[in-house]
């Protein structure tokens, strides 16, 4: 990973030496520039002074000289007086050796005799003096044969300066050799300072900056954690559901398509199973979003605590799961599978403090097959568990061929459903309720038939769940009160004796603003006085937004319609909400009246309805009545009205005419 503090660190220690480097070469020059120029301005200083010193005195022996060889030189008697004075002049200067060269490059003079006679005729630095420029440079002698003593290790300059006559032509050439050590020595010092000051000034700076760019480094590092966090968390959302934190439908595409080519490359099998909860949208209109959540979370646990670690569950969506098992040993693993699932999910559930048992339904097919796309595997398994929610609750089906049969009955169900309204397919069956008193027909529910084309009448168990899938249930729903309107004002046009008429409301159809205007417009359109009308409702559609079902409730109540809760008991809702509902009826469900003779619990829990109701002063209409133990029963019981096969069975318009005048004249006829 990018450390912004180690680049830093190394870049600037790196730039930090170049620059100290530099810095000592440049001062260095510079010093030593300097220290050139003024010592060579001083040695010319002295020279002159050397020069107009001794130049008179010895003129005679410098103009011989030029003539004399080395040794002559050497012998004369000036050469003594000459190098007296010399170094008398020498003492307590820098300068530590004189020579004098005449234009010939000849030694004429040195403090050092030896020296005397020499060459130097090739000098570049004579040469330059005798052009009349001094020339200076600096050298380090480990030895040097000073004018009184061998002196070590020193840093010493040499200038060769021109001698000029009075008309100021060069006479000779003076070469001086000054010690410089202590200059070069106190300069060097001094560049130590300044680099140590500089370094120091620079240390500070880098650390400065080093602490800078450290928090830098800091708050990136937390940043690009934050990001990677983030990014997790997007991936983690894009591939799985937030509610049971399973892997999504996103998810299960990708898996399922690699599963089906791991399986075709090593000639395994793996199977597929679709699990879709029995009636969970029940319990999430009856208890509440909030338990459906919990509800859901616990079967995506339990599912998983079903399965090995390979094994691979994911939510698809709402109550809809899917398992995919690979490296089947056979199909029996599966099935396996399925009933450890559906034995996990018999154990009852605490929601809302009410025990709930859930069931669920499984469609299990096998793969690879001839079409192995995610997308007909997943139809198959789908079509499976359908068959498996007909069969039973709790179930599961492998996919057959024929299956797909069915499924496609279903869509073309809907398809037809589509074009039923406009081809008056639908129809109404009405079937009467009688006073438990008197057993005369005192109401009567409107029930719809589908007259399909080719299929007969089909009853509305088998379109209503289509037609609210579809939404198609608003337009049929609005039909029926319309038409149960204008029928029941025909009847008493007829002169048949006014009966109330009920009508059943889906929970959707209930939920639609647009309710309280359609039945006002079939109250009005028909001329029916709204207290000849009863609402069937279903007790789950109150739960799901108990507020606006009661105002929906009241509004009805207010132009007079009657309301009755349908099916009582059937649903997992709360009793608090009779007290509060506007209702005129409880229709107690069916399965507690079918085994009234032979089920004490059937028999505790209608009588406990029935107090219930007569407390709450709702009256009773016990639904399903087909034999006269039931009858007997609920008369006793003091149930208000009866309905069911042993009085009627639901019957075209017409026939209920027949039925209606039938008991009419029979009741005129004297007992
Ligand atoms: P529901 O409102 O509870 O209607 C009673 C159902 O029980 C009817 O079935 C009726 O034929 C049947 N039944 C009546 N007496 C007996 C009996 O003694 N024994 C048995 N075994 N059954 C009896 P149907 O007509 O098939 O209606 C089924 C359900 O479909 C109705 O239940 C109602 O919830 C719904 N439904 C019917 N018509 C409409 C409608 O126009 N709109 C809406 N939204 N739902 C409707
Ligand atoms: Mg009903
Ligand atoms: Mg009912």
């Amino acid at each position: 990973m990018f450390k912004l503090n180690r680049y830093y660190s190394i870049a600037s220690l790196i730039g930090i030496g170049i620059a100290v480097f530099i810095l000592s070469l440049f001062f260095n020059q510079l010093a030593l520039q300097t220290l050139m120029e003024n010592q060579t301005r001083a040695n010319t200083d002295l020279t002159h002074s050397f020069a107009n010193s001794v130049w008179q005195q010895f003129d005679v022996f410098f103009t011989d000289a030029s003539q004399l060889s080395a040794n002559d030189i050497k012998s004369r008697s000036e050469l003594k007086a000459l190098q007296q004075i010399m170094r008398s002049r020498m003492k307590n200067t820098t300068i530590v050796k004189v020579k004098i060269y005449n234009l010939n490059g000849l030694t004429i003079f040195s403090t050092d005799p030896s020296q005397i006679g020499s060459d130097k005729s090739q000098n570049p630095g004579f040469l330059q003096a005798k052009s009349g420029t001094p020339a200076s440079e600096i050298t380090f002698r480990n030895e040097f044969y000073a004018f009184e003593k061998v002196i070590v290790d020193r840093n010493l300059i040499s200038s060769y300066i021109p001698i000029h006559d009075s008309q100021q032509r060069i006479k000779a050439v003076f070469e001086v050799y000054s010690d410089v050590t202590p200059l070069v020595e106190h300069m060097d010092s001094t560049q130590q300072k300044i680099i140590l000051g500089v370094l120091a000034a620079l240390g500070v700076l880098y650390i400065f900056l080093y602490l800078i760019v450290r928090r830098a480094d800091c708050i990136i590092r937390l940043q690009n954690l934050e990001r990677e966090a983030n990014e997790e968390k997007m991936r983690f959302q894009a591939y799985h559901d937030s509610l049971t934190e399973l892997p999504n439908r996103h998810a299960f595409i990708e898996r399922i398509d690699e599963a089906i080519k791991r399986a075709v490359r090593h000639s395994e099998s793996g199977a597929l199973l679709f699990l879709d909860l029995d009636r969970f949208k029940l319990v999430n209109d009856s208890l509440g979003h909030d338990a459906g959540d919990t509800l859901l979370k616990i079967v995506a646990q339990r599912i998983q605590s079903c399965l090995r670690e390979t094994d691979l569950v994911f939510r698809l969506s709402g109550d809809e799961f899917v398992i995919i098992l690979e490296d089947l040993k056979s199909p029996e693993t599966a099935s396996n599978v399925a009933r450890r699932v559906l034995q996990e999910m018999a154990k009852p559930v605490m929601l809302n403090e009410y025990e709930v048992i859930i069931n669920i339904s499984i469609g299990i097919t096998i793969f690879p097959k001839a079409d192995n796309s995610a997308d007909s595997l997943l139809n198959e398994a789908d079509i499976a568990m359908y068959q498996a929610k007909k069969v039973n609750q709790n179930h599961f089906e492998f996919y057959v061929e024929e299956m797909n049969t069915r499924a496609n009955e279903r869509f073309q169900l809907e398809t037809d459903l589509q074009h039923a309204l406009q081809n008056n397919e639908f129809t109404l069956y009405y079937q009467t309720k009688v006073s438990a008193d008197t057993l005369q027909t005192c109401s009567l529910e409107a029930l719809i038939r589908w007259n399909h084309p080719t299929k007969g009448l089909i009853t509305p168990d088998h379109f209503i769940p289509l037609l609210e899938d579809t939404g198609l249930i608003y337009e049929v729903g609005s039909w029926v009160i319309r038409t149960a309107c204008q029928q029941a004002q025909h009847w008493l046009k007829q002169g048949i004796p006014a009966l109330r008429l009920s009508v059943n409301v889906s929970a959707k159809q209930f939920r639609n603003p647009s309710l309280l205007s359609t039945v006002k417009s079939a109250l009005s359109e028909s001329g029916l006085k709204a207290e000849h009308l009863e609402l069937e409702l279903t007790e789950t559609m109150f739960i799901d937004n108990t507020e606006h079902a009661i105002a929906t409730m009241h509004l009805l109540k207010e132009i007079g319609v009657k309301l009755s809760i349908d099916d009582f008991g059937s649903g997992y809702s709360s009793l608090s909400y009779l007290k509060n509902f506007p209702v005129d009826f409880l229709k107690i469900d069916r399965s507690f009246i079918k085994d009234l003779d032979t089920n004490s619990k059937d028999t505790a829990i209608t009588t406990a309805i029935i107090a219930l109701a007569k407390s709450l002063n709702l009256r009773l209409i016990a639904e399903g009545v087909e034999n006269n133990n039931q009858m007997t029963f609920l008369r006793e019981q003091q149930c208000d009205e009866l309905q069911g096969y042993l009085f009627s069975k639901p019957l075209p318009a017409d026939q209920v005419v027949k039925q209606l005048t039938h008991q009419s004249t029979e009741d005129s006829q004297p007992v």
